[in-house]
């Protein structure tokens, strides 16, 4: 892979213009989608493409969801080919890159190198223009606001209750046969493994800007970066480079459970595809961070492992942790909290089907009808060749589910 962009676009060059919903439809919608990420964006595509509209789409900013909230300046572990087999995904997309004025995010990612990576803000930005021209004129409804509650009963299906963004406006209630949630996950943020740490939240400290604006150029600090995964070597790779040009007093202590995984291409197949290190990332830990690496490297002027086992993780962190003065957990990311969802006016726990997109209720077994959800928080499960078992998470990979299991869906 070659080199990346070197320029991040700016913050929503291809922001879409404000918009207000009128003329709404009176009467039931097809399928109301929940949220305006990625997923939600792909769902509304496919929806439009099996004909199961009018939808109604609820998101607070639609604004490309997390990938142009926190990640712009993320290098992307996927090749922009990927991004553009996502715009190629329905037809509907195809028509809005058409028809819609240039430049713009979708002719911006077909201009880059399709063989390389980029910065995520390219896809983002991608989003955020099909987000655009998913409009009214196609049959989607736009109501800017947080989804609070679904309920569904055989009169009224779903019925879905929602807080407008704007506070001066009155919650709504309407109705649809299907229920989308595309509600994407969010960092875990576990309790700090010492109490004189100020954490620094993982999403701020994948932004080398915003990191180096929360850290002092002028005072020593230490930062604990807890985890080996793909955000957590992105924050290493973040602080590395402010030690080493802006930021000269800072140092880094990087604990670490197990050694660093990486995907590995094998004959038309990639192992860990979904959870090892890709890109940038993999080849920036594979020449600094491995264990007959370090020691020679530039990073370790500025950077000290520490390997932790679960057994001794809590001495191992008294004894290191002392003099640390902030801490990024890079210990994973879970689903962001879901609306009171009933069945019949009961509570429902909820088992999501990783192969139909569907949902069980725990207690019973029973399919819960019209209900589906995409995205990270609802991914594929996927079985490699070797037998291994994961979560096919990544723009591509929502789409391509999508494809497969919405024209199954039903009310
Ligand atoms: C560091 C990092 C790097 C990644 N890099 C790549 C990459 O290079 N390539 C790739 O393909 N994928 C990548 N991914 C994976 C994935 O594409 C992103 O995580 C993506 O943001 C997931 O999209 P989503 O739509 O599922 O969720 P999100 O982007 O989180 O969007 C969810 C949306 O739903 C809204 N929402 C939530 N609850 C409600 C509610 N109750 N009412 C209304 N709206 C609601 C939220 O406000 C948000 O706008 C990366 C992930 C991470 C963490």
């Amino acid at each position: 892979m070659g080199d990346i962009t070197p320029a991040v676009t700016p913050l929503g060059a291809y922001a879409p213009r404000r918009f207000m919903s009128t003329q709404r439809p009176q009467n039931q919608f097809g399928a109301i989608v929940v949220g305006a990420g990625p997923a939600g964006v792909a769902a509304v595509g496919n929806l439009l493409e099996e004909k199961s509209g009018p939808i109604l789409w609820v998101d607070n900013l639609f604004d490309g969801g997390r990938l142009n909230k926190h990640y712009r300046e993320v290098p992307s572990n996927t090749r922009v080919k990927r991004f553009a087999g996502f715009l190629d995904g329905v037809e509907v997309f195809k028509q809005i890159e058409k028809e819609m004025p240039k430049p713009n995010g979708m002719t911006q990612l077909r201009s880059l190198d399709q063989e390389n990576t980029c910065y995520i803000a390219e896809a983002a930005d991608m989003c955020m223009s099909l987000t655009e021209g998913l409009s009214e004129e196609r049959g989607v409804w736009k109501q800017q606001g947080s989804v609070t509650k679904a309920a569904w009963s055989e009169t009224n299906q779903w019925s879905v209750s929602i807080a407008p963004t704007d506070t001066s406006v009155s919650p709504v209630t309407l109705s649809a046969s299907m229920l989308i949630l595309c509600t994407g996950s969010e960092p875990i943020s576990g309790t700090l493994p010492a109490p004189n740490l100020r954490e620094i939240g993982l999403d701020p400290a994948l932004s080398p800007t915003l990191l180096s604006q929360t850290l002092s150029k002028d005072t020593p600090s230490t930062v604990a970066v807890i985890g080996a995964s793909h955000s957590a070597i992105l924050v290493l790779r973040n602080l590395y480079n402010l030690a080493s040009s802006t930021h000269p007093h800072l140092r880094i202590k990087w604990f670490t459970r197990h050694p660093l995984r990486y995907a590995e291409e094998k004959d038309g197949w990639i192992l860990r595809d979904n959870t090892g290190l890709k890109g940038h990332v993999a080849t920036w830990a594979k020449e600094h961070l491995e264990e007959d690496v370090l020691s020679a490297s530039p990073v370790s002027q500025f950077l000290q492992k520490v390997s932790t086992t679960r057994g001794n993780e809590q001495e191992v962190y008294a004894r290191e942790l002392k003099d640390c003065t902030h801490c990024v957990q890079a210990i994973g990311y879970v689903k962001s909290p879901l609306p009171d969802l009933l069945v019949n006016d009961q509570k429902v726990d909820l088992q999501f089907d990783h192969d139909s997109a569907g949902f069980e209720d725990k207690k019973t077994g029973e399919v819960v009808r019209g209900l589906y959800g995409a995205g990270i928080a609802f991914p594929e499960r996927v079985t490699d060749p070797e037998g291994n078992v994961e979560m096919a998470v990544g723009l591509f990979k929502f789409m391509k589910f999508l494809r497969r299991v919405v024209p199954q869906w039903k009310a």
